[in-house]
């Protein structure tokens, strides 16, 4: 009975990772991120334990990041990964059999057939053969709240990690689209190359992650303008050290990253047909990922734009909650899903 079926829909993002399942929503929600004793082969961390052994390992100890820039870059650490998953958050539901699960894995847009069958097959040998790959704009743009079955376009733009994507939608599927690697791990390397530049100071790239979030703002007027201190090696005296960062700096360096998206956005709604280039000017632009939680971003957008940009209720979910939607109707166009 397909009732009685376990969905789940999988994100698999750069940074992030989530898993929703029906009955019981996200399940998982952590870093992209997978720690193995090198000796034994063994996981010893996933998720937000591994990444904060990112950079502070010994000869014992390798941690990987198996996504780069939205694409499987290492397949066995994915397999491990999900596996891992499969054993810690999904044996222990009773109604969990591999027969009786459809699992919706999400890939980018610009992913050719050979790449999502070979993502197909890594859940097919769990023994789950009921497996569909949709693309993560579709599920993005339902979770952030937009109806893509109608015929209105739609534009969603999600900064993620390593990249972020472009997606036009009209009719349940994507008309235009465009990804670009001006991301979070982009901007953290900005920074991380200002610091280096105008302190002459070596900061990690997780600390550089740190002074992004903890200062991410592309507001003009900074008013109480915030600083942080950060710790690092001061390359004069060769020393560790700490140095101060300010948030004006930051907002230079995103102000940068931005006006190359912005230029990215501008190409796309110009090969954008104009029925639906009408739609998105009335409609606007919807932001999703990690990065659309810069404050100041949706205005900055606007300004180079010219439209309307609003920030997604719930941008870092919004993709694995629109799975739900998906897997109810297998992501079939201009069937709308039931409720
Ligand atoms: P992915 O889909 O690629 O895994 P996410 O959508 O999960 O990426 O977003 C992760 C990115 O968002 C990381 O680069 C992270 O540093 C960044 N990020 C998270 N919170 C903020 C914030 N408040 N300001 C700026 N960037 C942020
Ligand atoms: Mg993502």
């Amino acid at each position: 009975m397909a009732s009685s079926k376990l969905n789940i829909g999988i994100d698999l993002g750069t940074s992030n990772t989530l898993v929703y399942s029906s009955g019981r929503g996200v399940i998982f929600n952590e870093p992209t991120v997978v720690a193995f004793d090198i000796e034994t082969d063994k996981i010893i961390a996933v998720g937000r334990e591994a990444k904060d052994m990112l950079g502070k390992t010994h000869e014992k100890i390798r941690v990987v990041r198996p996504i780069n820039q939205g694409v499987i870059a290492d397949k066995d650490t994915t397999i491990r990964m999900l596996e891992y998953i499969i054993e810690n958050h999904l044996m222990n539901f009773e109604n969990f059999r591999p027969k009786n699960t459809v699992v919706l894995i999400c890939c980018h847009s610009d992913l050719s057939n050979i790449e999502r069958k070979a993502l197909q097959d890594i859940i097919i040998n769990f023994g789950i053969h009921d497996v569909f790959v949709q693309e993560e704009v579709k599920a993005g743009a339902i979770g952030a709240g937009i109806d893509i079955y109608t015929p209105e376009g739609a534009m969603i733009i999600d900064v993620g990690g390593g990249s972020t994507d472009i997606g036009v939608l009209a009719l349940g599927d994507i008309v235009v689209s465009n990804s670009i690697k001006m991301a979070g791990n982009h901007f953290d390397e900005e920074i991380r190359k200002f610091v280096k530049k105008k302190h002459n100071f070596e900061i990690g790239i997780l600390t550089a992650e740190q002074v992004k979030i903890a200062l991410s703002t592309l507001k003009d007027d900074l008013q109480d303008e915030k600083e942080i201190t950060v710790a690092g090696r001061d390359l004069k005296r060769g020393l560790p050290s700490r140095v101060v960062v300010k948030q004006s700096e930051v907002r230079d360096v995103l102000k940068r990253c931005f006006n190359t998206i912005a230029s990215q956005i501008l190409k796309v709604l110009e090969i954008t047909p104009p029925e639906i280039a009408a739609d998105i000017i009335e409609a606007g632009i919807v932001l999703n990922g990690g990065g659309a939680q810069i404050e100041g971003l949706s205005e900055y957008l606007e300004d180079l734009c010219q439209l309307e940009v609003r920030v997604s209720p719930e941008p870092l979910t919004a993709i694995v909650k629109g799975t739900k939607e998906l897997l109810k109707n297998r992501g079939d166009y201009l069937i709308a899903p039931s409720d």
